[in-house]
């Protein structure tokens, strides 16, 4: 795919890049690896005082971090400002925390002494969608450089400023040069960077398709990766759930990014007897969403990232009508330039169709309806994705011995599925495998080293 930035508000070509030669990638690993041998010695201490300034300098420059965020993938500038923030969130939390979760554990054991201590392991790829175009690094790398490694980034090919503008950021901050570096490349040559010996370990957040292909690669070369894939989150609403509140928060949970997230209530299960009044209220709500210029504060839906995600959410919609679900708001590309595609819902969606098995990357809710709550959890795992799951219902301790039951890497009940850098985030299925953020996030990219003593030879 082109590296450029076209802005999906309008379709306009913003940027284009060359991608660097491979003769460029290999260098750039050998920097990086230079880079990793003075960066593994630097103390928590210090690498905690860089990332600390990462945070003061993405505040400083929150708008036009969330500026050039929107003009790349379009998403609510409101929320591309949120977004920042969460950046410098993570990055002081593990700034203050690494060195008390990476500390040496010590185990009784025949030694005289036997401890097990956290090394880093080198370079580490990050693979990055475009969706959350810094949330998604820098919850990779802020744990990942706290822990000694250093980082190689190929983001996704529609964020490039994005991607230049993260590495522009960790200098500024005053990390080494090297440390954490952006490559400008296009996916197929993502293959020779795993090949190479000096790069230790793989993540990628994206799509099943891209996500096997890196695992796979990196399987042939035994090396570590930790895959955060796609997802399409059941909204579970029981019989005594609160619908007013449940209501409100699903608009948002389908609707966050412009429904790009890949922990996005996607499936609406919901118990027949309260059906028919939480599909109307979701509609009123649909329908009253904000959607336009996703630079404008008001704007609460901009358009999709791509023309040709749109077209495909549009296919996707399209033909699940013709397998026999009912459109009761939204359902086609607004008459207007840029990428739009309103707020969607998509009514009596049963096994079979489409929207039943496949994930929607946009702002279409899929609404399934459940004989009881057994019903309800059979049809909340009757899905390839296991990502994250909410429950609505006011019976805590039932939700509880529900939650135990959904295949999924999380559960919330009453609330919106999120990530949290204190939490650990992740999937099952094929949804991937490991986990980001919280103490073991950390721990996925280290060398788990057992050092055992025998000092009676003193
Ligand atoms: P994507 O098409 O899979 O792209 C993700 C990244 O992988 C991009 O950098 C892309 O580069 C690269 N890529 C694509 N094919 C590749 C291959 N064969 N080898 C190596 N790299 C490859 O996904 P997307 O459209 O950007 O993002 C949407 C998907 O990400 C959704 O399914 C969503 O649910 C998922 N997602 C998951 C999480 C999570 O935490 N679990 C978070 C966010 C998004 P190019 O752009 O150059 O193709």
């Amino acid at each position: 795919m082109a590296i450029e930035t076209i802005n999906p508000a309008n379709n306009f070509v913003v940027k284009q890049f060359k991608a660097i030669s491979d003769e460029e990638v290999k260098e750039k690993i050998e920097k990086a690896h230079t880079a990793f041998l003075n960066w593994r010695e630097t103390s928590f201490a210090e690498r905690g005082k860089m990332l600390n300034n990462t945070a003061n300098v993405l505040r400083k420059n929150i708008k036009k971090y969330a500026e050039i965020m929107t003009t790349e993938m379009g998403k609510p500038i409101t929320q591309a400002i949120a977004e920042v923030e969460k950046c410098a969130w993570v990055c002081e939390y593990y700034a203050e925390n690494a060195e008390m979760i990476l500390q040496k554990e010590f185990i009784q054991t025949d030694a005289s002494e036997s401890y097990v201590q956290f090394d880093p392991l080198g370079i580490v790829l990050a693979v990055m969608p475009w969706n959350y175009p810094f949330w998604q690094v820098l919850r990779f790398a802020a744990p990942a450089l706290m822990a000694g490694n250093v980082a190689l980034l190929k983001h996704a090919s529609n964020v490039p400023m994005s991607a230049l503008a993260i590495e522009e950021l960790f200098l500024e901050a005053g990390l080494p040069e090297n440390v954490f570096t952006t490559l400008l490349i296009e996916s197929y040559q993502v293959d020779a960077v795993l090949k190479n010996s000096l790069v230790k370990a793989a993540t990628l957040t994206g799509s099943e398709p891209a996500g096997k292909s890196v695992a796979s690669i990196s399987g042939k070369m035994l090396k570590k990766t930790v895959m955060e894939l796609g997802g399409s989150d059941p909204f579970i609403v029981l019989a005594d759930a609160d619908i007013d509140d449940a209501v409100n928060i699903g608009v948002t949970a389908r609707t966050l990014n412009n429904g790009q997230s890949c922990i996005a209530a996607k499936r609406f299960v919901m118990v027949e007897d309260v059906a028919d009044e939480f599909e109307k209220k979701l509609v009123n709500k649909m329908n009253s969403l904000v959607i336009g210029d996703p630079m404008d504060e008001k704007t609460e839906l901009g358009p999709i990232a791509r023309a040709d995600l749109m077209l495909e959410l549009e296919y996707q919609v399209e033909t699940t009508v013709k397998q026999g679900a009912k459109i009761l708001c939204g359902g086609k590309p607004l008459d207007r330039e840029g990428a739009f595609f309103p707020a969607t819902v998509l009514s009596g969606v049963q096994k079979g169709m489409l929207a039943y098995s496949e994930e929607l990357f946009g702002p279409v809710a899929i609404m399934i309806r459940a004989k009881n709550t057994e019903d309800a959890i059979r049809i909340a795992n009757d899905t390839p994705f296991g990502l994250g799951a909410s429950i609505w219902t006011k019976d805590i301790e039932k939700a509880k011995e529900l939650a135990k039951k959904i295949d999924s890497g999380s559960v919330f009940i009453n609330g919106l599925v999120k990530s949290d850098p204190r939490l650990p985030f992740g999937g099952v299925k094929t949804s991937g495998y490991g986990r980001e953020l919280s103490h073991y996030g950390i721990k996925e990219f280290v060398n788990i080293k057992t050092v055992w003593i025998n000092d009676s030879v003193i």
